[in-house]
């Protein structure tokens, strides 16, 4: 694997404790050229795909898991989606007026005030999962451990960090305890791991590659590590499923817009691909076909 951008799974032989390490380059700078994003915006996207790569590692799925953080605040909406095969994508939406009156060191709560989190596994077959947690904590990862919490899944501590240049992020989570092992000792080792881990640098997370790091923070542990596996940017749109997100508008006001401007334009907000359609594609596009609409801006 030659890519800068990757996930590795390890699990501390003698503990009964996994963890998830993230590191992306040049799929988070391939976000960040889609749109004009504040530094503040920058960052939290980085945290969040970081975090996309990490959640979507240790809960099994085919398809794609996506988390959406919205508010009526400055930010109005972050998604970072992230496939099983490590493809990722992401998109902010907010206020330049309301950010523009904040200091570069704005609470999370004051960027997205009464925010929700959604957690949302989209199988490639199979019924959609959806979690909705607050957005209360002090970070995006204080509020993705309350996820974990919530949904009463295993103990759970996430560590997010991001330049405008790097992210990385660490996930360690509890593993059922074995039988021969006592609840207080499982928990003391939590403890322990979980300690040495909160003195995580945010440098060394953007910056360190996930043997280094580690073995700084977990010199006593012997710890496993995987293969590691390659993040990249990538987009699901296409001329296709555009065509059947206007097909869910109606041929009337498709006719309408045709009227008006003799074609239809729509912008992947994710990716910026445009794709056009004009008066000849209409019958194509009116065929009752529907799935699921994506993001996209109307022209
Ligand atoms: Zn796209």
């Amino acid at each position: 694997m030659n890519s800068k951008d990757y996930n590795q799974r390890f699990i501390f032989e003698d503990l009964d404790i996994r963890g998830e390490f993230v590191h992306i380059e040049t799929s988070y700078q391939t976000v960040l050229s889609k749109n004009d994003y504040p530094e503040v915006i920058q960052r939290l996207l980085g945290e969040l795909v970081c975090a996309s790569v990490l959640l979507s590692s240790i809960l099994k799925y085919e398809g794609r898991l996506a988390i959406h953080a919205q508010s009526e605040g400055p930010i109005r909406l972050l998604v970072a989606e992230c496939s099983n095969t490590n493809g990722v994508r992401a998109i902010a939406h907010f206020s330049e007026e309301s950010l523009s009156k904040l200091d570069d060191n704005a609470s999370l709560n004051t960027l997205i005030p009464n925010g929700k989190l959604a957690i949302m596994i989209q199988p490639t077959s199979g019924k959609q999962y959806q979690g909705i947690v607050p957005l209360s904590g002090n970070t995006l990862a204080e509020c993705l451990e309350g996820y974990f919490e919530q949904s009463e899944q295993l103990p759970t501590r996430i560590y997010l960090a991001a330049d405008q240049h790097k992210a990385g992020g660490l996930l360690l989570q509890q593993l059922p305890g074995n039988n021969d092992r006592l609840s207080e000792e499982v928990s003391n080792q939590w403890e322990h791991i979980t300690t040495l881990a909160s003195t995580t640098r945010s440098q060394e997370l953007t910056e360190l590659s996930a043997d280094t790091l580690l073995s700084r923070l977990f010199a006593e542990e012997t710890i496993r590590a995987f293969e590691p596996q390659s993040v990249s940017f990538q987009c699901r749109c296409s001329r296709e499923k555009t065509r059947s997100a206007l097909a869910a508008m109606g041929r009337h006001e498709l006719e309408d817009i045709i009227e008006k401007k003799t074609y239809i334009s729509v912008d992947c907000q994710f990716c910026t691909t445009r794709y056009r359609f004009t008066r000849d594609d209409l019958d194509h596009i009116c065929m009752p076909t529907v799935n699921k609409c994506q993001a996209g801006t109307l022209h």
